[in-house]
């Protein structure tokens, strides 16, 4: 570590990402319905796809193809996944950074942007106003600087979850933080994250020189090679993601799933998580106006349906940088968490200072419902919103691994779980007319629950436990 950054060794290092074995599998096209068939039969028999398979629906363009690649996506979350959505907000922790990414507002050379780095009170203040709004999970989102070194990273999620307003508390903290080295990540460990998120931005290397010409994050290897650290150092929880626009984005679907095989062969493990932000217009950076690779929205979900299936054990995120209606198609996909209520201006929560948010924001956001909007319109549209944190409180890490690989996890563990969440929701922070809908979707859910189940009594008494003041009961 000099400075506050960790020294870089990329030595003895090579890319496990076979460039040219992706462009050639894209220009394979079949239009072998049976194939297609066969491909979504394997998914949904809970099977990884391979590459090739991968590749077979990537390219496929026929609208019946793709509608029967869409169908399998949504079969596949109907049946193992069922209906809940996890819920999270983004808090930005600070907007210095010594990089200089051509799409990034925070981008080191960028003079509009207003830089700011919350202290431990504003941050205090930031999780409070978040709390008080009902949210429990969090990703915490950091430049690159010295300054966010890692004992400031694990001092930041440490204030989080010691931070409580009235029934308010985090119970979950993931990071989005540039990658450090292996001790980096034990300090960041040692306080607690969940999810290690990092995304790669673009697998193709040309591509990448040109979009981070300076910095650390110049450095391909050096995150390619990031969840192999942080693996190293303990961390078995990783978000993986690619930047949508840079380059060809079938070419990044299938560079995720040779990350995601390389995981799984190194560390027995593939990510936690894959997320598949597309860019956004951000101040000063007209890059983001105009990238490059921007897919259509119907490319889009066709993409979102593709990784659904071909990494059928992997949770997907989706933000608020898409519009409402394309979330509310991609959830059906398979989207299995998605933020709500986000601000992503520094100390945009608490409302801190007089600078307009925008002028310290990354990008800009297209879904502006708050949490309350977001919990009605899941609970109206038959989907049961969660703040479960169960598994990750008793230890059981890999939970979405567990949903898909142990039959009846979901029914026995999440689907109660987030029955309790949305309650303490209720009680504590829902508008009248969401609190109308949400306690419409729990007695749906709790009717929905066998009767023969021996849960099901000691479901009932917790939600009468809730309903009497109890807080963070879970299975
Ligand atoms: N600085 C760290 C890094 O780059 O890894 C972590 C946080 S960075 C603030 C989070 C992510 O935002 C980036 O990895 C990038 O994918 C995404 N991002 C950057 N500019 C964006 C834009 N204009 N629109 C949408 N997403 C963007
Ligand atoms: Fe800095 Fe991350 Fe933005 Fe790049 S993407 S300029 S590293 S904050």
């Amino acid at each position: 570590m000099a400075n506050g950054l960790p020294d870089i060794n990329v030595d003895g290092l090579e890319s496990f990402i076979p460039e040219s074995r992706i462009e050639e599998l894209l220009k394979q096209k079949t239009t072998d319905r049976k194939q297609v068939e066969d491909i979504i039969a394997k998914s949904l028999a809970k099977n990884r796809l391979n590459p090739e398979e991968m590749a077979v629906l990537l390219n496929a363009d026929d609208p019946e193809i793709v509608e029967q690649i869409k169908e399998g996506a949504r079969n596949l979350k109907k049946t193992i996944y069922g209906n809940r959505i996890v819920l999270f907000a983004p808090l930005y922790v600070g907007n210095d950074c010594i990089n200089n990414c051509t799409y990034c507002g925070f981008r080191k050379d960028n003079l509009e942007l207003v830089r700011k780095t919350l202290t431990m009170q504003e941050l205090e203040k930031e999780v409070r106003s978040l709390e008080a709004k009902g949210h429990k999970r969090l990703i915490m989102v950091y430049g690159e600087h010295p300054r966010y070194d890692p004992e400031f990273i694990a001092e930041t999620v440490r204030k989080t979850y010691a931070t409580k307003e009235g029934n308010g508390e985090i119970r979950r903290v993931n990071i989005n933080a540039a990658p450090l080295d292996v001790e980096g990540f034990k300090t960041v460990k040692a306080a607690g994250i969940g999810t290690y998120q990092i995304f790669q931005e673009t697998y193709h290397q040309p591509t990448y020189r040109s979009v981070h010409p300076s910095g650390l994050k110049a450095n391909y290897l050096w995150r390619l090679f990031a969840f192999d650290r942080a693996m190293e150092a303990g961390i078995d929880d990783v978000g993986m993601g690619a930047l949508i626009g840079l380059y060809n984005h079938k070419f990044e679907a299938l560079a995720m799933l040779y990350h995601t095989i390389h995981l799984e062969e190194k560390f027995g493990v593939g990510p936690h998580t894959i997320s598949f932000p597309r860019i956004e217009p951000a101040i000063g950076t007209d890059y983001a106006d105009h990238p490059p690779y921007a897919p259509t929205d119907e490319e889009f979900m066709k993409m979102i349906a593709v990784i659904r299936l071909a990494v059928p054990y992997t949770g997907m995120i989706l933000t608020a940088r898409e519009p409402v209606h394309l979330r509310n198609e991609a959830i059906g996909y398979g989207i299995s968490q998605i933020d709500a209520g986000s601000d992503i201006g520094v100390g945009a929560y608490s409302g801190q200072d007089e600078v307009s948010s925008d002028k310290k924001s990354q990008f800009v956001l297209s879904d502006n419902r708050t949490l309350d909007q977001v919990i009605g319109e899941l609970c109206e549209a038959d989907y049961l919103p969660s703040f479960c944190t169960g598994c990750y409180r008793l230890g059981r890490t890999g939970e979405h691994f567990m949903e898909f690989a142990v039959p009846g996890f979901v029914k026995r563990f999440c689907t109660p779980n987030a029955i309790l969440t949305l309650l303490e929701y209720v009680m504590d922070y829902a508008s009248p007319s969401t609190r109308e809908k949400c306690l419409a979707a729990i007695d749906r859910e709790v009717k929905a629950f066998p009767d023969d189940d021996p849960r099901k009594p000691v479901l009932l008494a917790r939600i009468e436990q809730v309903k009497g003041g109890k807080r963070d009961l879970f299975f």
